[in-house]
């Protein structure tokens, strides 16, 4: 027994997310090159968090996992930035969307439904994550980035018709999650 994608778009909305659209599931591309990036570990996060590879899951693990939901939203957190050098607005922007993902979770793991998380960055629910000496600590509201289970962030929007540029002086931070609706 899941949300309505109305209701669930009114949840994300309420949590503080500035754009928020449906994401159909059936349109995610899951890419082998996505997750080599990852392997190159720019973002440092590969191998260091529950959440990343390898401990999420192969390509073709979660491939097969998530294509089992029917719906979905995305949702994102605009920055804007007064000149490249304004790391306040980045900030400022980055601390909207810590709220906006906490104000979520709390909301989803409430519900205690079938629903998948993706974050903008991998999980931060925990200072130091436990990857890999001890069993995650909220394995309810923890959550991996798009990339993370393979998929371009850029070509995610596009086929949600969802811009993932909003013009200079702006960066989007993109997250979503998927969930399964109510039976009729
Ligand atoms: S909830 Fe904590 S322990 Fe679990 S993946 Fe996230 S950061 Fe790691």
């Amino acid at each position: 027994m899941t949300m309505s994608i109305d209701e669930a778009l009114q949840i994300a909305k309420d949590a503080g997310f500035e754009v928020v659209a449906p994401m159909d599931p059936q349109k995610l591309t899951f890419m082998q090159d996505v997750r080599d990036m990852c392997e190159k570990n720019t973002c440092r996060q590969w191998g260091k968090k529950w959440t990343c590879p390898p401990a999420c899951g192969t390509l073709e693990e979660l491939e097969q996992r998530l294509l089992r939901y029917q719906e979905g939203v995305l949702f994102q957190t605009i920055a804007h930035m007064d000149g490249a050098f304004d790391y306040s607005g980045l900030e400022e922007a980055g601390k909207t969307l810590g709220a906006a993902t906490t104000k979520l979770l709390d909301v989803l793991v409430a519900r205690d439904e079938d629903i998948w998380p993706f974050g903008n960055d991998g999980c931060f629910n925990c200072a130091e994550c436990t990857y890999p000496d001890e069993p995650c600590r909220f394995p309810e509201r923890a959550y991996p980035s798009m990339e993370a289970c393979g998929l371009m962030v850029m070509y995610v929007c596009r086929d949600n018709d969802v811009p993932y540029y909003y013009g200079e002086g702006t960066v989007a931070f993109t997250g979503g999650f998927l969930f399964n609706p109510k039976p009729e």
